[in-house]
């Protein structure tokens, strides 16, 4: 499983390709196996039909002396009893007969009873052959074992034959030992001009009669040599690999030596390996060439034909699909068009989907430049911005909140916007929200919230519901040091209005606002349908007592003189002022003709009584005259008008010898007071 999981389509294909092909290499394999089998049996084939070509060669030896045997068995001088004749017969046919060394008659018993060498006597070298000859028919040429011969000193193996039943009954047996040099010829020949190995074995007694190429002993014992073996396995013949008795290891065929009854004598055939094999070799390998070339190429052809038309395009999908897993839209996914339908399918639905996404990729990057952009605004922006849900509860505080209440935006997150409001702006502020609520404009309102250490600011605070209706987005502003401002800016309007509407020297109200409260009142009194009176005061013989006592004595007179008019004013709603030079007036709200005349003359009264010295007066002080004028309800006059007649008025004093007070008259000023006369 885990070889499973680490394995890629690369690999997974070379497996299927393999996993395809094997059987047909195991296929091949076996066509080789065989091929390799039927040239091995050709090879053995040869090879045995070799071995049985030169055991043919060897058993031509045997039916040689099976007729020179058989010939002489029909032979008087071996069928009468007479020994030296017998002898004198057998020297003579060995002397034309070179296959043999020596020849003679042997009884049953294995006694010699005839022998080419004269008086040769005594048991035959070969008893065996002897006994065995009781047995065998007549017509069996019975081979006997290796031995050397006792007369002859040689090696040799014995052939004898049965001769026909003697006169006297005896069982009697021609023999002929044979000549091993005649074998030795005979494997020469067989191997001929060969690199091959001949060897006449004797399975029984275990000994090799004749080799060649090495010529050694005739007759040397090889007791549990394994080509022995093997070819004693197989009497019928055969062939086996083996060492040869030159310990060379190599490929024998073997074959019976046949006409040679009784005998276990076999050829073996040695053959080079290299030589008997190398047609099996070469077809085998030229097949192993030709299918393992087939077998690369197979492989190399489907491999080709797999990544052309599996691979690549598959590595070339999962590669799309990890761009679109990267956010790399840009490059689309190519197909040829002669790609599997499968793919093709594919690489179209996923070049869809990364324009989809591409196009949806774009909108969140703007989103996020948008809110990074207004995170960057809120959070740079000294107004603190919040945002409040529908519940009621804050969902985004901007950074400014550190500096303008001491709390970290995520600390006020969640939380009720109105839990720092001071307890006194409570009802402001939940009419505030009421407000915004209500209205799609939204609202303003400044009140007073306390900073985490504890001090009150005033802040302004813009409000209005979303767009969306998710809730509501509120601007917070400290306006603490705009509203030390307005204070200020309040006192210094205070002063100005003050300065604009006062007299400097006198500090009573300067004509432009005496005028207008003329106005005011005389509008009041129109309403109210209530009496209205005026004074017009004038200080007398001035231009004289500026020349003889100077024009800042004279300023200072003025300021006593008002100072007295003041200090007579009892009534709240009275007012005086500086008209102009010398002159005052006096507005006396409420006040009939004569309780204004009366008024008068108290000031008249209060200035004589400063007592200032005006020697170029009449009086040798101060003294002042008093126009009076009055609306009432009747007559209803303007400001203007009733200011006309307080002057004419006071024309009418100072007519009448000033120092004293006078009344507006419709036809004639008169003096309805003449307290200077009574001064006087
Ligand atoms: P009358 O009794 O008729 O009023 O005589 P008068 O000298 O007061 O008459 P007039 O109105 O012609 O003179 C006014 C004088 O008052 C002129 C000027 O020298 C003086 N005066 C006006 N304003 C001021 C002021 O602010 N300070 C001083 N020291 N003198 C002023
Ligand atoms: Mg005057
Ligand atoms: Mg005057």
């Amino acid at each position: 499983m885990i070889v499973l999981h680490n394995m890629g389509v690369r690999s997974r294909m070379i497996a299927l390709i393999s996993a395809a092909i094997l059987p047909f290499a195991g296929l091949i394999g076996a066509g080789i196996a065989y091929s390799y089998a039927e040239a091995d049996r050709d090879a053995r084939a040869t090879v045995t039909y070799d071995a049985q070509l030169g055991a043919a060669k060897f058993s031509r030896v045997f039916l040689d002396a099976k007729v020179v045997l058989g010939t002489l068995r029909g032979m008087p001088p071996l069928q009468i009893q007479d020994r030296s004749r017998c002898d004198g017969f057998m020297q003579k046919v060995l002397a034309s007969q070179p296959m043999f060394v020596t020849m003679g008659l042997i009884d049953a018993a294995g006694n010699i009873v005839c022998h080419n060498k004269l008086a040769a006597t005594g048991l035959f070298g070969d008893h065996d052959l002897a006994v065995r000859m009781l047995k065998a028919r007549a017509d069996d040429l019975v081979v006997g074992r290796f031995m050397v011969g006792p007369v002859s000193k040689k090696p040799t193996v014995a052939v004898a034959m049965r001769l026909p039943n003697t006169a006297s009954g005896q069982e009697i047996s021609v023999f002929g030992s044979l000549n091993l040099d005649v074998f030795q010829e005979v494997a020469k020949a067989i191997a001929g001009n060969t690199n091959h190995t001949v060897a006449l074995i004797d399975t029984a007694s275990e000994r090799v009669l004749v080799r060649w190429p090495n010529i050694a002993a005739f007759g040397t014992p090889f007791p549990n040599h394994p080509l022995i073996r093997g070819v004693a396995l197989h009497p019928e013949g055969g062939t086996t690999f083996s060492v040869g008795f030159d310990d060379v290891p190599r490929f024998f065929g073997f074959a019976p030596v046949s006409d040679a009854t009784g005998s276990s004598l076999a050829l073996a055939r040695g053959f080079p390996e290299q030589e008997a094999f190398s047609e099996v070799k070469s077809r085998s390998l030229w097949a192993l060439i030709f299918s393992l070339s087939a077998f690369l190429v197979a492989i190399a052809l489907a491999t080709t034909i797999a990544y052309w038309t599996q691979l690549r395009p598959i590595r070339r999908l999962a590669q799309m699909s990890e761009r679109i897993g990267d956010g790399d839209f840009s490059t689309p996914v190519s197909m040829e068009r002669w790609q599997a339908m499968e793919f093709r399918g594919l690489a179209t639905s996923l070049n869809k989907s990364a324009d989809k996404l591409s196009l949806a990729h774009e909108a969140e990057q703007k989103t996020i430049e948008s809110e990074r952009r207004f995170r960057l605004l809120a959070d740079n922006t000294a107004d603190m911005i919040t945002t409040v849900d529908n519940s009621g509860k804050r969902t985004f505080v901007s950074g400014a909140s550190r500096e303008m209440l001491g709390y970290e935006p995520d600390e006020l997150v969640g939380q009720d916007p109105k839990n720092l409001v001071l307890k006194e702006d409570q009802r402001v502020v939940a009419s505030f929200l009421e407000e915004i609520r209500t209205s799609a404009k939204g609202a303003s309102e400044q009140y007073r919230v306390r900073h985490r250490d504890g001090t009150i600011l005033w802040v302004e605070v813009n409000g209005r519901r979303m767009t969306d209706d998710s809730g509501y987005v509120f601007t917070m502003r400290n306006i603490a040091k705009r509203k030390t401002v307005e204070a200020q800016l309040e006192a210094a309007n205070d002063q100005l209005s003050r300065l604009a509407t006062t007299d400097e020297l006198t500090g009573l109200n300067n004509r432009r606002e005496f005028n207008r409260l003329v106005e005011r009142e005389s509008r009041q009194s129109y309403r109210d349908g209530s009496d209205l009176s005026m004074l017009f005061i004038d200080v007398d013989r001035f231009k004289a007592f500026n020349d003889v006592y100077g024009h800042p004595e004279g300023d200072r007179c003025l300021k006593e003189v008002a100072a007295a008019i003041s200090k007579c004013l009892r009534r709240p709603g009275d007012l005086s002022a500086r008209y102009g030079g010398e002159e005052f007036a006096v507005i006396l709200p409420n006040t009939s003709a004569d309780g204004a005349a009366a008024r008068g003359d108290v000031i008249r009264q209060a200035v004589a009584a400063l007592n200032l010295q005006h020697s170029a007066g009449e009086k040798g002080y101060v003294t002042i005259s008093v126009g009076v004028a009055t609306t009432t309800r009747r007559s209803q006059l303007p400001g203007a008008e009733l200011l006309k007649r307080a002057d004419e008025a006071l024309y009418t004093a100072k007519a009448e010898g000033r120092d004293c007070v006078a009344q507006y008259q419709p036809q004639a000023a008169s003096v309805s007071m003449a307290d200077d006369r009574q001064h006087r």
